[in-house]
């Protein structure tokens, strides 16, 4: 198999986790988890949205978590913005990056953020100048790009003609997120066939939900069209709001695992992220879906039984 040497992983626990979480988190758990997550060697770490507290209460205090948090050299702290005056939060709190959403499927979009996609491109314009004014990174990403919960399949066209859109208002990167766990490897191959098309030098994350089991084989088809970059929540913290009690994001521990095993170098101290993940299942106060903080590191097993 031709690999890239590396990959790098978003870690998006403190946001998509969280948020999806029924148990609400006080600002210092929260700092306390992102001090965690940062040790472990994660670089990129989204900490928490500037959404109103009335749609989405777990993101509650995003302002105090960037106040309160100890800031490593090297490492960007990202919050999701909803609108411009999320922006302006985000970066009056200094976050290094804002993230913005904007659905691929119209129906999503307007149950999302109450408008459409036109409508939405053009605040965009507004959030990209902020950021630009500021000095500071954009993420775009492109939600229901695997599929919309309303409308089934999405055509890759609008997946695509929505990045060349971002990418020319100045986004630093491109996201595209599985929301709802449609994605296959072989959709996420034809996206990239399209993406890398029109856009070949576009930096792309790709957004996996694990909600029904497919969230490494996705990876996987990236890594083999040399994808590399990769968001992940840690143990699998979070859901999918349109199933209930679904898993989540693919989980951080599971993916560097893998990554690992195929000697895909993440600099992340993947004992150490398995301790973080076991953490992370207390606070969440649940059972997570990640399952190498079950069954341990494969090579750990091997050591365990080299004596038989
Ligand atoms: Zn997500």
């Amino acid at each position: 198999m031709q690999l890239p040497d590396r990959a790098e992983i978003t870690e998006v626990g403190p946001r998509d986790g969280l948020q999806n979480e029924a148990r609400e988190l006080s600002v210092e758990a929260k700092i306390d988890l992102v001090h965690r997550l940062v040790a472990t060697g994660i670089r990129r770490i989204e900490v928490g949205s500037f959404v109103h507290p009335k749609w989405i209460p777990q993101m509650r205090g995003t302002a105090e978590v960037l106040a309160g948090i100890r800031r490593e050299p090297g490492v960007t702290y990202v919050a999701l913005v909803p609108n411009a005056r999320g922006a302006r939060d985000a970066i009056a709190a200094r976050a290094d990056e804002i993230a913005t959403v904007i659905s691929a499927s119209e129906s999503h979009n307007r149950k999302n953020l109450n408008r459409s996609v036109e409508e939405t491109l053009d605040e965009t314009v507004e959030i990209a100048r902020l950021a630009k004014e500021s000095g500071i990174g954009w993420s775009a990403y492109i939600s229901t790009a695997f599929g919309c919960p309303y409308e089934g399949e999405v055509p890759v066209e609008n997946v695509t003609s929505i990045a060349e859109r971002l990418v020319a208002l100045g986004a630093d990167q491109v996201g595209l997120g599985d929301t709802t766990g449609m994605a296959h490897p072989v959709l996420v191959d034809a996206i990239i066939t399209s993406f890398r098309g029109r856009l070949p030098d576009a930096a792309l994350r790709f957004h996996f939900h694990d909600t029904r089991g497919a969230g490494i084989a996705n990876a996987l088809a990236a890594l083999l069209r040399g994808e590399w970059r990769f968001d992940a929540s840690i143990g699998g913290l979070g859901g999918c709001p349109y199933a209930p009690g679904a898993g989540g994001n693919v989980a951080t521990e599971d993916l560097v695992h893998t990554l690992h095993e195929m000697g895909v170098d993440t600099g992340i101290d993947l004992k150490a992220l398995i301790e973080v993940a076991r953490h992370a299942e207390e606070i969440a106060g649940r059972e997570l879906p990640g399952k190498v903080k079950v069954a341990g590191r494969r090579e750990d097993l091997v050591a365990a039984h080299a004596g038989e």
